[in-house]
């Protein structure tokens, strides 16, 4: 049990109005998590202190290589009021594999559970509750050693800040237009794909801008090695039905394992549905939609849920999923997981924290 010392802002802001659209990630709540890390005391100094700025030496080793470790999970208010997680554990089991990855200390999980639950419950109030929307929970670790060389840090920063969002798709599901990435790749085999920390997101910048300048929302990427098999979107998994099948690329160490891939192949397969984990060719899925038999595609994520794509371009074709509609599983899949998330839908899995 952390003993979390608790200093309560003395100027709270204004709520966020109902009609505010709440732009991801742009309000933050009163207040923050803390925590420091040194070699002598480890995790140390558990604190709840207002949203504040934080001062570090210009020589912090996380400016300069990067050190550093992100989560991303939300909390829910349900219509009686209560407050819930989705599947936090989840999160807190794949922040410590990223810790492990780039040498950052792992953080106790019953501590991380308690962090989480702790800074949600003292900042409540500013969970929205309008159809769709959530308190985004911000997780992170930073390396802080003055230091220049490149090694491990031995002092770190473990922080968790909030947001409120609003609803990703606020008319509903709107299906996406994705792009294939036949040049830039995002990561490989051996490298840091299945970590969440920055680097493999600012790896992803030039391509996305690449995307967007053509009109496309995000980016669908190819192994690094072949160009050849499909890997994932900008910050969700893909998920493909090919004639009556669900069929997502297998975690081969350069796709972050996310935590709605795991739920949308646990729903699937409890529904009946066969479901496939293997590598995917960009050519099969180019030869299923020519034969009629690619059904549907969507992306999955803690920020949208489910993504149907509706258009997909490879080179130089373009290829209409479900005439750029909404496939019929994307729908159930969406209703269904954010139904468990709002507590209006039998959590047959265990997967809510109160
Ligand atoms: N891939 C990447 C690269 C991501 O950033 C995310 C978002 N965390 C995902 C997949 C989806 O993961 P999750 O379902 O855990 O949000």
């Amino acid at each position: 049990m952390l003993d979390i010392r608790v200093e309560k802002t003395a100027t709270p802001k204004d709520l966020p109005k109902a009609d505010n659209p709440l732009k991801f990630g742009t309000i933050f709540t009163d207040h923050m998590f803390v925590m420091d890390y040194d070699i002598e005391n480890g995790w140390q100094d558990a604190r709840i202190i207002p949203y504040q700025p934080i001062s570090l030496e210009p020589s912090a080793m996380v400016f300069h290589y990067g050190q550093e470790m992100f989560e991303g999970l939300k909390a829910y208010k349900t219509e009686d009021g209560k407050t819930l997680l989705f599947r936090p554990d989840k999160n807190i089991e794949r922040a410590n594999k990223t810790n492990r990855r780039i040498c950052i200390p792992e953080i106790p999980e019953e501590d991380f559970l308690q962090a989480i639950k702790e800074v949600v419950k003292l900042d409540e109030s500013w969970i929205p509750t309008k159809p769709g929307t959530s308190l985004y929970i911000r997780p992170f670790v930073i390396a802080t050693d003055p230091f220049l060389g490149v090694r491990p840090s031995d002092t770190y920063k473990f922080m968790i800040i909030l947001s409120p969002v609003g609803a990703y798709y606020p008319e509903g599901l709107n299906p996406v237009k994705i792009w294939i990435e036949d040049d830039y790749v995002r990561a490989v085999k051996g490298g840091i794909g299945d970590a969440k920390t920055g680097a493999n997101y600012v790896a992803s910048l030039k391509a996305q801008v690449k995307a967007h300048d053509e009109g496309y929302s995000q980016v669908l990427w190819l192994d690094g090695v072949e160009r050849k098999y499909v890997e994932e979107v900008g910050a969700m998994n893909i998920f493909f039905k090919i004639n009556g099948t669900i069929v997502t690329p297998v975690l081969t160490g350069s796709i972050l394992p996310g935590v709605t891939r795991d739920s949308v192949i646990n729903l699937c397969k409890s529904w009946g549905l066969p479901v496939e984990e293997r590598r995917i060719s960009i050519q099969e899925i180019h030869e299923a939609h020519q034969n009629g038999t690619l059904e549907e595609v969507f992306g999955t994520g803690t920020a949208a849920v489910i993504s149907p794509v509706g258009q997909l371009r490879w080179e130089d074709t373009i290829m209409k999923v479900k005439d750029g509609g909404i496939g019929e599983y994307s729908q159930k899949l969406y209703d269904t997981i954010t139904g468990i998330q709002l507590g209006k839908i039998e959590d047959n899995f265990q997967w809510i924290v109160e």
